[in-house]
């Protein structure tokens, strides 16, 4: 391993910074395999705008991290993006080397969209704030396109709905809605097949597939637009090559676990409009198999005495000896589960969406329609 890239896992692990964020959004900065990363750090729509990125400036996430990395000529930036709702905010905390105009102005593109949207309106900026905060991070523009159209037809079926900007709305029933996750969750389907699959399973399905596959999910938060896009691939591939380059483990470690976290992550994702609980115990699994192997590699002046084996052994020792709270047969609707299984019935008490949405706009008097006032 370089001796720069080992003495910036130290720090950062002396930070306190999760070893995901150091594999995904760190090192990838570091070796310029990307341009810019971005972490997701918080969701939060008891806060403003401003509000939100004064939080995740404040967070002691955010404090690490700039910490450690502006002595490697990395710089941290903050940002908000509004979801499609107009209620939801989202925090990230971006990483970068050059472009903090760009953040600027994604910022402000962000800003004017969660102002419409929240205001009930159909927002034209919203489309051009998702595509240039893409761009900043280093997605293939088929991508980005295929993320920007989802995310605008779902702002339409909102709005065509009533329910743009509309408090009144729970987060499943507004992501019910998202073409994005129905499309997340058929390619799901098609790389990890329809049936009931536990943690272990999972990790044996992902790394059964092919590279250009796991590739294509080359960070955390990011959704190709087919599983295995080449243009996805190519900068998965880029990273996992400078990964390579600086120590083979590390390549080994990026393959291994943080491709498949990705996976799993578009997974778990794809299904939360179920209102289940978030896959912290991905995360956590994740965590410690990164921690363990980079502890290894570290911990040895030279020859990190860690090879492919060993990392195989730690991912098995902790899918042995970890209990999870959450599988992701636990993740799944029933309703989902069924359909997956091929046996379509409907359960009978379960109430069509449109008849709820109707029982929810009663409940609700004084809303604003802004059918009507279009
Ligand atoms: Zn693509």
């Amino acid at each position: 391993m370089r001796s720069v890239t080992k003495r910036l896992i130290d720090e950062c692990r002396e930070a306190d910074i999760a070893p995901l964020y150091v594999m995904d959004n760190v090192i990838p900065v570091l070796h310029s395999s990307r341009p810019a990363t971005a972490l997701v750090y918080d969701i939060n729509d008891k806060l403003d705008y401003d509000g939100l990125l004064q939080k995740t400036a404040d967070s002691s996430c955010y404090r690490a991290l700039e910490s450690v990395v502006s002595r490697y000529g990395i710089k941290v930036g903050v940002g908000a993006q509004g979801h499609p709702h107009g209620k939801r905010i989202l925090s990230k905390i971006y990483l970068f080397r050059d472009g903090g105009d760009d953040l600027r102005d994604i910022d402000n593109l962000f800003r004017k969209a969660h102002c419409e949207m929240s205001n009930g309106e159909i927002s034209e900026s919203y489309g051009e704030a998702l595509r240039c905060d893409g761009k900043f991070l280093g997605y293939s523009d088929c991508c980005i396109e295929s993320a920007v159209a989802d995310d605008i037809e779902h702002m339409n079926i909102l709005a065509s709905r009533g329910m743009l900007g509309d408090r009144g709305y729970s987060d499943s029933e507004v992501d019910e809605l998202a073409p994005g996750n129905k499309r997340m969750l058929r390619h799901m389907q098609k790389i990890l097949g329809g049936d009931r699959i536990d943690m272990r399973t999972a990790v044996k399905k992902i790394s059964k597939l092919s590279p250009r596959v796991r590739f294509s999910y080359f960070t955390n938060a990011f959704y190709a637009c087919e599983p295995g896009c080449l243009n996805a691939f190519e900068v998965g591939r880029r990273v996992s090559t400078s990964y390579l380059g600086d120590d083979p483990m590390l390549a080994e470690l990026y393959t291994k676990i943080v491709l498949p976290h990705n996976i799993m992550f578009v997974y778990t994702l794809s299904i939360k409009e179920s209102g289940l609980p978030k896959p912290q115990s991905l995360y956590n699994f994740s965590n410690k198999c990164i921690a363990g192997i980079l502890n290894k590699m570290t911990a040895h002046a030279s020859g990190s005495g860690i090879d492919s084996m060993s990392i195989q052994n730690i991912i098995d020792h902790l899918l042995d000896n970890s209990s999870y709270e959450v599988t992701m047969d636990a993740l799944l609707p029933k309703e989902m589960m069924r359909s997956l299984s091929g046996s379509g019935r409907k359960r009978k008490d379960r109430v069509p969406l449109d008849q709820r949405l109707n029982k929810s706009r009663k409940r609700r008097r004084g809303r604003i329609d802004i059918r009507k006032r279009r």
